[in-house]
């Protein structure tokens, strides 16, 4: 019996979803070409304070990828963060973790968390309690309400709503609690705070992910003869018969393979497609009905010495949630600070230094010693009620197309997690011999 002849894929979009999906099929063998637009892969990951700025211990197609390249949640690749809440009188409440498997090691955390009030924490705990029993309402229901109608019909205290409920969904979403959907903000707790013990572990990469996992999986595609094509901006998917035969680039190149998998965000993939696919295929006209948040992310170091990495989530003032480690260096403060960019914000750079030493990140008499400001149109997957069906799964009506990115249909909110989730899933629809044809 003969094997079948390698498959040829071109990979478009080298983030996390292109390089996972490049990787897996490379190391099994496909004709692989990776392009993307930039000069170098993985621009936006080479500074300490660029994402990911932690991945949680539930995110296990990221740390299940990160082992196959000899990475382990362990020091020297990674620290262990707190996370703290920041109370309206001031306080700093941690968020406890706990060694114990569910259903213990939920009584250890959340019974033990000052953020709620006793009986806060017993409600939260019952709650929590009929989900892990699988009372949760189903998942068309809370699709079609926002976390805050339905956080709010749980009976819990608008303070609480406030301060706990609305940074966690922040920071674990991008979304407000008033515009997310309930089941987006079901799914995103759950595998945080309802599973085992070192599901809710948050991993800080002690090294610029670009030298952590950018590089090494670069060198893996080269050493098993994949193609890289950058500073490649493509600019039209050619068809035949409702079958992808091309991905032509800028400079009028055509890229030709037995698969395309496009894992380009949503906004980019669509004027790539024909207009008739469009207006033809449901698939595509949802994925052009979904929308991005923008947000301010703030990236500052200061010469004070860190001897930990912390996650702090706020509900006052114009920041959402700051992440503050030190550098692999000297351990001094490199900090990153989130905003939504409709809050107004005059002096910013003195209204984070106030912040940082608030919260005890920074010392009196520290001055910043760097400060970069940049505007993200496109940083987070809006996810309002409604939008669960618009996400698309990775297999489109077109044979030869897979969708990949991370706001893909995975069940995760945009992270790194779905998009390594969607990554995979193209390379085993391939691998696993379904045909393109
Ligand atoms: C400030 C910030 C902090 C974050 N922190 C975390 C975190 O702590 N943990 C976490 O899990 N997630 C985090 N995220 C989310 C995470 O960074 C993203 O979900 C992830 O990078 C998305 O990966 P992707 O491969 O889907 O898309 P992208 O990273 O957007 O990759 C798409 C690639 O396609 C290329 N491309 C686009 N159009 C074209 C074209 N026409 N031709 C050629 N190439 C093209 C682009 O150059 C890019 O390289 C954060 C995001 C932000 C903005």
């Amino acid at each position: 019996m003969t094997a079948a002849p390698p498959h040829s894929v071109i990979v478009l979009g080298a983030g996390p979803a292109g390089l996972t999906a490049a990787y897996r099929l490379a190391c099994r063998g496909a004709h692989v070409t990776l392009v993307d637009q930039s000069p170098a892969v993985g621009e936006h990951f080479r500074r300490e304070g660029d994402p990911p700025l932690s991945i949680l211990g539930c995110h296990h197609a990221t740390w299940s990828l990160l082992q196959s390249l000899g990475i382990r949640f362990a020091p020297p690749a990674f620290s262990q963060a707190t996370l703290e809440f920041l109370l309206p009188d001031g306080r700093l409440a941690p968020f406890p973790t706990s060694p114990f498997r569910t259903p213990l090691h939920q009584l250890f955390t959340i019974g033990r968390f000052a953020g709620l009030s006793r009986r806060e924490r017993w409600r939260l705990l019952s709650w929590l309690e009929q989900i892990w029993e699988g009372a949760l309402p189903p998942a068309s229901d809370l699709e079609h309400r926002t976390a805050q109608d339905w956080v709010e019909s749980l009976g819990y205290d608008p303070g609480i709503v406030r301060t706990i409920w609305d940074p966690l969904a922040r920071w674990l979403t991008g979304n407000d609690l008033g515009s997310l959907s309930a089941d987006a903000f079901a799914g995103s707790l759950k595998p945080f705070f309802l599973s085992r013990g070192a599901d809710n572990r948050i991993a800080v990469p002690r090294q610029p992910w670009h030298r952590m996992f950018v590089q090494r999986i670069t060198d893996s595609l080269t050493v098993n003869g994949a193609a890289l094509r950058l500073g490649a901006q493509a600019v039209q998917l050619r068809f035949e018969q409702d079958r992808i035969t091309g991905l032509r680039t800028q400079d009028g190149t055509v890229l030709r393979a037995d698969w395309y998998v496009a894992a380009v965000a949503h906004h980019r993939l669509t004027p790539l497609l024909p207009e008739r696919w469009l207006t033809r295929y449901a698939y595509f006209q949802q994925i052009a009905e979904l929308t991005a948040l923008p947000w301010t992310l703030i990236q500052v170091r200061a010469p004070q010495r860190m001897m930990a990495p912390r996650h702090i989530l706020m509900s006052d003032g114009p920041f959402s949630w700051i992440a503050g480690k030190p550098s692999e260096l000297d351990q001094s403060l490199v900090a990153t600070l989130t905003m939504p960019q409709d809050r107004a914000v005059v002096e910013t750079e003195q209204q984070v230094s106030d912040l940082l030493r608030t919260l005890g990140l920074l010392e009196r008499d520290v001055r910043l010693t760097g400060f970069r400001q940049q505007e993200l149109i496109h940083a987070a997957l809006a996810l309002p009620p409604g939008t669960k069906i618009r996400r698309p799964i990775q297999r489109s009506p077109i044979p030869n197309l897979l969708v990949a990115g991370a706001w893909t249909d995975t069940g995760w909110p945009a992270n790194f997690e779905s998009a390594i989730v969607s990554g995979e899933r193209c390379a085993d629809i391939i691998l696993t011999g379904r045909k393109a044809a």
